[in-house]
């Protein structure tokens, strides 16, 4: 019996994650998971499970559920979310909460030694080399549950690595793919929620729409498997059914081709080294009928050329693109800010804050903390927002 850790089972990763759980009762055991709010979701995982500890994160919910539920130990906060990876019981951490707050649990993981299903790719963008260090010190076995890098993951380990002249990201060009550019100006929230081929949470949802997740998906391939920016790419590809490409020095392609759902990944990632036993969803290469590629068209998309000079720049450049458009995306799906103000307010802060190369965490929390202040006082001022 594996020990799984999930935090942020409530979420659209956390969800697929119990699927695979229920998939197979006899190979993986449930002991902790967090939710930030979601009680209804917590409770009934309890009883279905009987997790040893869970934790809610929320600050306005400290204590309003008691200590205990059955044989269930409840902790609240954020900080109380590296107690849950750091049970004896748990041998792998599924990272699923949203944004660059799962630093500390992951950080607490690769330091109690356990193997970590990334999800939360906020955490490898603002902190790459941090965590890279990490990793290489206490030889952490990191899988990628985010699907391209995956898919990714499973390619370069079929190839020699000096083989591989270059790999490819694939993205579907999200909500407004086809929309005519001088619209995006005025797009609602709901409409940039209307994913057209992934279901999954509000805030990756509306970074696929401008294709930022693809930005910060370049940022942790990066830091993921050590390829250099120029030998990082991205497609268009509308269908979601290729996940990764890598081209090897005779040019030619080969790639990983899955429906899109997550349960693929994310049972590579638990099982991982382990083969994933089949799992009775359909894979028949018959019912693809076609798969398209396509350049990204860089006007429409101007998130994703600034995440490649955030990556180039290095040092705390990617921690403020990620810090900037977490912000951004916040305001946007609170209808203060359009859009197109999302890369606006990113490029501002590129712009305006000043890179630096620290060597600890703390250096890295600041610039994040500087970021974000910074596109509050940008909000209030209205200039790049209008
Ligand atoms: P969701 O928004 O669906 O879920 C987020 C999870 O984090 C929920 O459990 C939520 O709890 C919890 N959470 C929300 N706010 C906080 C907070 N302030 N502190 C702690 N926990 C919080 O996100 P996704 O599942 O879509 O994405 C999770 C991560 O995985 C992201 O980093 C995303 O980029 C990455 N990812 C997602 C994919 C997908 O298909 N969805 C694919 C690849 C990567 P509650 O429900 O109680 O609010
Ligand atoms: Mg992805």
């Amino acid at each position: 019996m594996v020990g799984v850790s999930v935090l942020g089972i409530s979420g659209s990763v956390g969800s697929s994650t119990v699927k695979v759980l229920r998939q197979f009762p006899d190979h993986f055991s449930l002991r902790s998971f967090s939710v930030h709010s979601n009680w209804d979701v917590a409770k009934s995982l309890v009883e279905e499970f009987s997790p040893e500890l869970i934790c809610i994160t929320d600050p306005k919910l400290v204590g309003q559920f008691g200590d205990s539920f059955g044989s269930t130990k409840i902790v609240y906060g954020d900080e109380n979310l590296t107690e849950l990876v750091k049970l004896p019981t748990v041998s792998v951490v599924v990272t699923a909460v949203v944004g660059a707050r799962g630093v500390l649990p992951t950080i607490a993981a690769i330091e109690a030694g356990k193997k970590i299903a990334i999800a939360n790719k906020e955490t490898l963008v603002t902190f790459g080399p941090l965590i890279n260090r990490l990793v290489a010190k206490h030889n952490t076995l990191m899988v990628p549950v985010d699907s391209e890098h995956n898919a990714l993951y499973q390619l370069i380990e079929r190839e020699k690595r000096s083989n591989i002249r270059a790999i490819t990201l694939t993205a579907s060009g999200g909500s407004f793919r086809n929309l005519p550019i001088e619209e995006l100006e005025h797009v609602s929230v709901k409409q940039a929620l209307n994913h057209p081929t992934w279901s999954m949470g509000p805030k990756i949802t509306v970074d696929s729409a401008g294709l930022i997740n693809k930005g910060l998906e370049v940022i942790e391939a990066h830091y993921l498997f050590g390829f250099s920016y120029d030998e990082i790419e991205v497609v268009i590809h509308p269908q979601s059914l290729t996940h990764g490409i890598i081209e090897t020095l005779d040019g030619a392609c080969l790639q990983y081709t899955s429906h899109p759902d997550m349960v693929y990944p994310i049972a590579h990632s638990l099982f991982y080294p382990s083969p994933t036993p089949h799992m009775l969803i359909e894979r028949k290469p018959s019912t693809w009928k076609t798969l398209e590629f396509f350049p990204p068209d860089t006007k429409r998309y101007p998130g994703l050329d600034l995440a490649y000079q955030a990556g180039r720049a290095g040092g705390v450049a990617p921690c403020i693109f990620n810090a900037a458009n977490e912000e951004a995306v916040a305001l946007f799906l609170e209808e203060k800010i359009s859009f197109t103000s999302i890369p606006r307010l990113i490029e501002s802060a590129l712009n305006q804050i000043t890179n630096v190369y620290p060597e600890t965490l703390q250096g890295y929390l600041e610039k994040d903390k500087e970021t974000r202040i910074y596109i509050q006082n940008e909000f209030k001022k209205g200039g790049v927002t209008t």
